[in-house]
């Protein structure tokens, strides 16, 4: 009975994987499809090569997720390394604003401390890049999305799970369509989605929180029809170990052939 249900559960999260990885390579493939078409549409060289330098990146971005998938089922791990959002989210705001669209502002805003987080690079860019789509698909194209990086101390309980201790935040607001009570309440539920077939997954939230729990943090979202939505994340901080000891090049971490 107990062998079952570990089975069941092991399958489901296979069945998560895989669909969150078609998730992302599908956002991915959104700016490669969207850098050819606009290249299309114009006859002007110096736009058809900016267009088609977008389409490049997101297939540059794709490819490097196939690789980490092939790392993946090699068993190698994913690369952990010390972040600060601050400067991530500066990194990503060229894509960021090209994947949202003209009629969409994003605004950043890093707080005053930019503590670390522990966290594969290219996890924590997903995250943002699902966060920041999701906020997009709550507008009707017009709008504003702010990312917010900061730091906190909570006490124990403050938040969800979280001990007490230092927390880095992650939040991305939108004034979109919000959520009613019932839509709120389901979110983190893999395959739960509104959107129209093809358009969502359902399985966007779902893996956000499995990546926050597994990083021992907590999600929280706050929204209500018509007056926007604020998804942040509560991450611990991490005290970033000197950098004679880097933790990336362990010896006897590369697999061999
Ligand atoms: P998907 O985006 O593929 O539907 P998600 O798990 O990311 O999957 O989101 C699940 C659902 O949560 C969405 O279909 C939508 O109804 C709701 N949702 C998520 N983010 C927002 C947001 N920023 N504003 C309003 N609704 C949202």
């Amino acid at each position: 009975q107990e062998a079952t249900l570990r089975q069941v559960q092991k399958m489901e999260a296979v069945g998560q994987l895989t669909g969150g990885i078609a998730h992302d390579f599908n956002n991915m493939l959104a700016v490669v499809l969207g850098g050819i078409e606009l290249a299309k549409r114009t006859d002007d060289p110096v736009a058809v090569r900016r267009h088609l330098d977008s389409a490049g990146e997101g297939a540059d971005r794709a490819a490097a997720l196939t690789r980490r998938l092939l790392a993946f089922s090699r068993e190698e791990a994913l690369k952990p390394e010390a972040i600060g959002p601050g400067a991530l989210i500066a990194g990503m705001t060229d894509l960021l604003d090209r994947t949202l669209g003209d009629g969409i502002t994003l605004t950043t805003h890093p707080g005053d401390r930019d503590w670390h987080v522990l966290a594969d690079r290219v996890q924590l860019e997903n995250v943002v890049l699902n966060l920041a789509v999701n906020a997009r698909d709550a507008m009707a194209g017009r709008g504003t999305i702010a990312i917010l990086t900061g730091a906190v101390t909570l006490d124990d309980g403050a938040i969800g799970q979280c001990p007490a201790g230092d927390y880095v935040t992650l939040a991305v607001r939108d004034d979109g369509c919000g959520m009613t009570p019932e839509v709120a309440e389901r979110v983190f539920e893999p395959f739960f989605t509104t959107k129209e077939a093809g358009k969502g997954t359902g399985l966007g939230l779902s893996q956000i929180f499995a990546f926050t729990r597994q990083h021992g943090g907590e999600i929280r979202i706050d929204t209500a029809p018509g007056q926007g939505t604020t998804v942040t994340l509560y991450m611990p901080r991490h005290h970033a170990v000197a950098p004679a000891a880097p933790l990336a090049e362990t010896p006897g971490s590369q697999a061999a052939g």
